[in-house]
């Protein structure tokens, strides 16, 4: 493999590029006209134009990508995670134009793409799945019967799904028709696919999902489990690796389950079988993400395998060199920093990014898309960057997180960097003490008595202002003029903070 196309944008296309410089491979990215000045246009090798804004105009358009790919003479392509990552027409269609796919075989893709099928696939290998059908409901009447089996609450979800859509929760029976009409129709707008099924709904479990890597010579490991419970409607917010709540001998027997899966399903390449694990330590399958995700960096700083590098040594055919599972050393934490408002329930925010201090420092890794002058617009994810720390022990991780988010700044827009403070200062998840629904409990408390940054430093520049001018005071008049008059009256600009806030800002553009 000497030249990877990279089908993807933002910080994933940046990882893949890092990882294909160490291994000396040259790296092809691809882009919309919203992002022709992005930062993974400018590190790549070379870059090819896709087309306007949208994802299906741009980023979606798989026959434009291959004949990219081919017009730049690269072997091989790169899907990154999300856009066309686990379309398994993609994967053949990639394979058919004789290019190598970075990623699990189409077969897999497909068995794992329906979550009814692998649930099927599951049970026949041994793994325990959450208790309900694996064939999509005909209507209400056969919901109704099922939900009465296995008791209230019952969970409807899309066999197609991904990114919690088509999910309802159904806590009585009156509910069920309108919540299941709800969710077809809302399978069918995102899939293209109404097929819809039900399963027990597990009150307070963990999502806790184990990595796995599979070569093309029949070895497959898992290297441990990542605890994501940190989510907000059914989207993780923050990752971390080990999980509290994981034994060793839970790690090793989840481990075995998501290996007998991935096997089972012919599974190459890196892959996550993900897990609810209740409070009793029973675990159960849910599904295969057929990718790289979002959250690799924690597995890779706790077992210090570079999983973006081994995606690529796989597909061209390298054998894993590791005989046994590997044990987690230390702990590692990630945040996802993304323009959101926590403060006004998650608001997307858009803007110009026009400062960014990048927090550094012993333990700190940050894996991001966007720089000064990045323009954040709506037809993205809002996921600017993620930052990871690596500590001895899981407290210490805690305050190294709290200490890099600290010195965090991106101006120009709202981010979650508040929240994310918030969290790694509450005493709950502090003690582990987390589990899916936890942040949705714990939010009004969180984001309730936040004040913001700006804020803050345009109160701290007010105090400073007012005792200097009561030094001046207190000080001789000099012949030639007075020296108070030439600072602003901080205590009349108190009450009304905006301009005191644009001030911080300006003087941090300058220190810069
Ligand atoms: P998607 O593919 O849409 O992300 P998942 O099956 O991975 O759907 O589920 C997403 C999230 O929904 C899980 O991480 C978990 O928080 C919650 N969830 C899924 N199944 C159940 C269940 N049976 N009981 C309770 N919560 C669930």
């Amino acid at each position: 493999m000497r030249k990877v196309l990279i089908a993807n944008r933002g910080e994933i296309a940046l990882r893949v590029i890092r990882a294909c410089r160490e291994l000396g491979i040259a790296s092809v990215a691809v882009f919309s006209d919203a992002d022709a000045r992005a930062p993974h246009v400018r590190e790549a090798d070379e870059a090819v134009r896709l087309g306007p804004p949208p994802s299906g105009e741009s980023y979606l358009r798989g026959e434009l990508i291959i004949a990219a790919a081919q017009a730049a003479g690269a072997d091989a392509i790169h899907p990154g995670y999300g856009f066309l990552s686990e379309r398994e027409w993609f994967a053949r269609a990639v394979r058919d134009a004789g290019l190598i796919w970075i990623g699990p075989p189409a077969e897999a893709i497909a068995a794992m793409g329906s979550k009814t099928a692998a649930r099927t696939l599951a049970v026949a290998h041994d793994v325990p799945v959450v208790p309900g059908t694996t064939t999509p409901l005909r209507d209400a009447a056969e919901a109704q019967g099922v939900a009465a089996e296995y008791g209230y609450p019952v969970l409807l979800k899309a066999a197609a799904g991904g990114g919690g859509k088509g999910m309802r929760v159904v806590r009585e029976p009156a509910e069920m028709a309108a919540a299941l009409e709800a969710a077809q129709r809302e399978a069918m707008n995102a899939f293209g696919d109404d097929a819809v099924y039900v399963e027990k709904y597990i009150e307070g479990p963990r999502h806790v999902e184990i990595q796995v890597l599979a070569d093309a010579h029949g070895r497959c490991i898992s290297l441990g489990e990542r605890e994501c419970s940190v989510q907000r409607r059914h989207q993780k917010m923050i990752e971390e690796a080990p999980s509290p709540a994981v034994s060793a001998d839970l790690r090793r027997a989840m481990g075995a389950a998501a290996v007998r899966v991935a096997k089972a399903a012919g599974y190459q390449n890196a892959g996550t079988c993900e897990f609810l694990l209740a409070a009793d330590e029973r675990f159960y399958f849910l599904e295969m993400n057929t990718r790289i995700q979002v959250e690799h960096p924690v597995t890779e700083l706790v077992t210090g395998i570079d999983l973006v590098q081994w995606q690529l040594r796989i597909a061209g055919g390298e054998r894993l060199p590791f005989t046994s599972s590997i044990d987690p050393r230390g702990w590692a934490m990630e945040c996802r920093i993304t323009s959101e408002d926590a403060s006004n329930d998650f608001l997307p925010s858009t803007g110009r990014i026009e400062y960014v201090r990048i927090p550094g420092g012993p333990g700190v890794r940050w894996d991001s898309g966007v720089g000064v002058g990045s323009e954040v617009t709506l037809f993205y994810d809002p996921m600017l960057a993620k930052l990871i720390v690596w500590a001895p022990t899981r407290a210490e991780a805690i305050a190294r997180m709290h200490r890099a988010l600290d010195e965090l700044t991106i101006q120009g827009l709202e981010t979650s960097r508040e929240f994310h403070l918030r969290v790694m200062e509450d005493d709950e998840f502090q003690r582990g003490a987390i589990d899916i629904q936890w942040l949705e409990r714990r939010l009004p408390s969180l984001v309730g008595a936040t004040a913001p940054r700006e804020q803050v430093e345009a109160a701290a520049i007010a105090a400073a202002l007012l005792a200097e001018r009561d030094r001046q005071r207190r000080t001789p008049r000099p012949a030639n003029g007075s020296p108070s008059a030439s600072a602003p009256d901080a205590a009349a600009a108190l009450p009304e903070l905006q301009p005191w806030a644009r001030l911080a800002r300006q003087r941090a553009l300058r220190d810069a």
